[in-house]
């Protein structure tokens, strides 16, 4: 095994439960981050600006919540889940002046560390902890007793023991549940930059709009071509998922699995492998990171453009009719 995977027994939930913990941001992490240590135990505060919609849903929640910068100088461990393209800001201006020697500083993805948007003092510690999936997964399957993989990563260790702080905040967030895995910030960033864009949202996305064009171009039905390309996707995603490529491949029949083999290839081409590399050469030499954060400079210009874009695509439009028309789904 190339890597090293830890579970519960392997992480000391006292050093978590004996820090002061600030959560900043309740998003999609955080509010995950901050519900599953404090169900874990743990002494938690979120961190919010003035005025943020997200204070009352907090409260209710049963957190304790203080402006950014109270909670960054109360707390001992800061985990810092507002989006990427703010945290150098919010760093700058009330984390930075809160932060004491022997804190810990702690992401939940390598952006900005990674690619030297930030850059803590060297007497703090930097960690991830980096659950392996939505926000909302990872606070859904800790109520129901498991838990999402979590990458840990230590950039700086300033107090000597900042792996053993990182696995016992995967072990607060419920990861440890399920496995943490050992990485570093350049290999969390750059895999995780590198999947999104060409696999996981990027390609996939861009697969099912294509398919469904070529079908309806060809005038077929869009309600027909929606089911193909889109509908069946969890089913074949949840095959391959639970028990394998094998297992999927079992369960279709020998047409659709002759299918596979014959146009798998033929559409995931050269061509396409040509374009993943050049997509990680990107992220690997930091051009990727420097567009993103031009456009996010521009108020999300192009990012905005393009969500128009697919939100008004005649896949979105047929999607929401057929969710709508089908029990199934609520
Ligand atoms: P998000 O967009 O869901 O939440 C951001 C939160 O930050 C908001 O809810 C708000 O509380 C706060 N916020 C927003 N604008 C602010 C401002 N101007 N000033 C102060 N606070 C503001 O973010 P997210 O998707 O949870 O991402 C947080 C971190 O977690 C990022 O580093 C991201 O890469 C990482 N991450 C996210 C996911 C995910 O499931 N979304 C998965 C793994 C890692
Ligand atoms: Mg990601
Ligand atoms: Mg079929």
């Amino acid at each position: 095994m190339a890597v090293t995977i830890y579970y519960e027994q392997d992480c000391n939930p006292e050093i978590i439960k004996n820090k002061k913990i600030a959560v900043i941001g309740y998003g999609s992490q955080g509010h995950a981050h901050a519900l599953n240590l404090k169900d874990s135990g743990c002494d938690v505060r979120v961190g919010l600006r003035e005025g943020s919609k997200s204070i009352e849903a907090a409260r209710e929640a049963g957190l304790k919540v203080v402006d950014m910068a109270s909670a960054a100088a109360e707390a001992d461990l800061i985990m810092i889940l507002v989006p990427d393209e703010l945290q150098p800001e919010i760093y700058e201006q009330y984390i930075a002046p809160n932060l004491n020697a022997g804190d810990t500083l702690a992401f939940a993805h390598g952006f900005n560390i990674h690619y030297g948007y930030i850059t803590p003092p060297e007497d703090v510690n930097v960690i991830m902890c980096a659950p392996k999936g939505p926000g909302h997964i990872v606070r859904r399957q800790y109520t129901e007793g498991s838990g999402v993989p979590d990458l840990i990563c230590v950039a700086q260790d300033a107090t000597g023991d900042a792996w053993d702080v990182a696995l016992s905040y995967a072990w607060g967030v419920g990861g440890a549940r399920a496995g943490v895995i050992k990485a570093t910030f350049k290999e969390e960033t750059e895999e995780d930059l590198f999947g999104e864009q060409a696999v996981l949202c990027g390609g996939l996305v861009e697969l099912v709009k294509a398919g469904f064009e070529t079908l309806v171009d060809a005038g077929y039905p869009p309600e027909l071509a929606y089911f193909e390309c889109y509908h069946e996707m969890k089913m074949i995603v949840d095959l391959m998922y639970e028990s394998g490529i094998h297992f999927m491949n079992y369960s279709i029949s020998n047409t659709a699995e002759y299918g596979e083999y014959y146009a798998g290839p033929k559409v995931i081409n050269e061509q396409s492998r040509e374009a993943m590399r050049e997509i990680l050469a990107r992220i690997q030499d930091g051009s990727f990171a420097e567009e993103f954060v031009n456009d996010c400079k521009c108020g999300h210009k192009w990012l905005i453009e393009q969500r128009e874009a697919i939100n008004d695509h005649e896949i979105e439009k047929t999607g929401e009719k057929i969710r709508g028309m089908f029990s199934w789904i609520s």
